[in-house]
């Protein structure tokens, strides 16, 4: 038999002291536990990811030299359907987050409904070190070293941090070469020449936008002439960006890695999108009223907040300090349990990750579809689509917390782990 200790003993591999992302996942998960009925009797399903590999990723650099980076590919649950998930190249990925990110990605899939269970996939490495040539060959060798456990049918990789469609482009093209037929359905967020689908690129801050809508209206708060705070100025944070722009809001600060540019009349986005496509980043952006260093974007009053870069962002030490009524997760695992009883005492309405950024692997879903049966749609179809399963899983996360009286985040964790755990229990054990 088994001791409880045994039973929640973990990988010997994690650092029981600092389980860093997956041990935010971890407490997540015990705040959900003692809502999951008798399905909990399943819930160390939930704790260990299926399958987790790691690969060493070595290229010839342009002088000759040779470099090695460590890659990984993490499938956190395929009770639901294949791993569905993106790759992140960043100089800070570790083991602990691309867990983490996997099983977000199972919660995230649950959530909305889309018949995939959660994976993820990183390098270590800083991409703006690499020259383009370097790039395609550490994406082509990353593919061929996870292309043991990818397949359209097994585990569909997409683009997250500093991935894109050119990456999904070379990671598709290197397995087509390695199984010796195209599969155009391996990975999504292809560029559309290559089975890409419309609406894509957007989908992530439009579902943002979507869920921002549906959360302000409950908040009482009005779009329009709203004060609107980004952190972070990419796929997401820039996109959400324009939407709230356009619908009427004030976006008074957008940070990005080098610092923060603030308007309090609201910053002119698509001058700021011109100026990022030139120079780079926010920085000296000549249409900013000031300039603040990293730290100070706390300060800033708004009604709504949307983190869109990286985990752990708002934690115990600036949660206290953030005003705002409306926080949106456009990035995964952007706020600290710690810092989510902060807020919540605050009164300030977090809408959470697995459900505020869930726009993008909807639509990675709708190009899967497309992919497997060489019939597109048009992007008004799709955004109407990703509209509409936005609204739905709003407001169906939304009863749950009214009847159960906990946070939006519990109250998705609670929709999302009672749809896998139904599959886990249905499937049954094999042998
Ligand atoms: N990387 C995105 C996410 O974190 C999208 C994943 C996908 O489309 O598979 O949700």
């Amino acid at each position: 038999m088994t001791t409880a200790h045994q039973q929640h003993a973990l990988p010997s591999y994690l650092n029981p002291e600092d389980l860093g992302p997956w041990g935010v996942y971890l407490q997540q998960i015990d705040r959900v536990t003692p809502h999951l009925g008798s399905l909990s009797r399943w819930v160390e399903t939930l704790k260990r990811p299926k399958r987790i590999l790691t690969v060493d990723v070595p290229i010839e650099r342009d002088d000759g030299s040779i470099a090695h980076y460590e890659g990984y590919r993490v499938q956190h649950n395929m009770s639901r359907g294949p791993g569905k998930g993106g790759v992140r190249f960043h100089q800070d990925v570790t083991l602990s987050e691309v867990m983490a990110l996997s099983a977000w990605m199972t919660v995230k899939n649950a959530a909305v409904n889309v018949p995939y269970g959660g994976a993820k996939g990183g390098i270590r490495v800083d991409p703006k070190t690499l020259s383009r040539g370097e790039l395609q060959r550490l994406t082509r060798r990353y593919t061929s070293e996870i292309s043991l456990i990818i397949g359209p049918n097994k585990d569909i990789p997409a683009p997250d941090v500093n991935t894109n469609e050119q990456v999904m482009a070379w990671m598709m093209d290197s397995y087509a070469m390695i199984e010796g037929n195209l599969s155009t359905g391996v990975v999504t967020g292809k560029p559309i020449s290559l089975g890409g689908s419309l609406g894509r690129r957007e989908a992530t801050g439009r579902g943002v936008f979507v869920v921002g809508r549906e959360a302000a209206v409950k908040r009482g708060v009005a779009i329009e002439g709203a004060r609107v705070a980004i952190q972070g100025f990419g796929n997401v944070g820039g996109v959400a960006a324009t939407m709230f722009a356009d619908a009427g809001a004030k976006v008074v600060a957008v940070q990005d890695h080098t610092g923060t540019v603030v308007h309090q009349g609201g910053l002119d986005i698509a001058r700021l999108h011109h100026h990022v496509a030139e120079c780079g980043s926010v920085t000296g952006f000549p249409g900013a009223e000031a300039f603040l260093d990293r730290d100070a974007f706390w300060d800033i009053e708004t009604e709504i907040l949307i983190p869109a870069a990286l985990e752990q962002q708002i934690t115990a030490d600036n949660a206290q300090r953030i005003r705002t009524k409306i926080i949106l997760e456009g990035a995964n695992g952007p706020t600290t349990p710690e810092a989510d009883d902060i807020l919540t005492d605050k009164d300030v309405l977090i809408v959470p990750d697995v459900l505020a950024n869930a726009g993008g692997v909807t639509v990675s879903y709708f190009e899967w579809v497309q992919d497997f049966s060489s019939f597109f749609w048009s992007e008004d179809e799709i955004n109407a689509r990703l509209t509409r399963i936005m609204q739905e899983a709003f407001n169906a996360v939304w009863s749950v917390s009214q009847e159960k009286k906990v946070t939006l985040r519990t109250a998705t964790f609670i929709l999302a782990c009672t749809r896998v755990l139904q599959a886990r229990e249905v499937r049954g054990l094999y042998p």
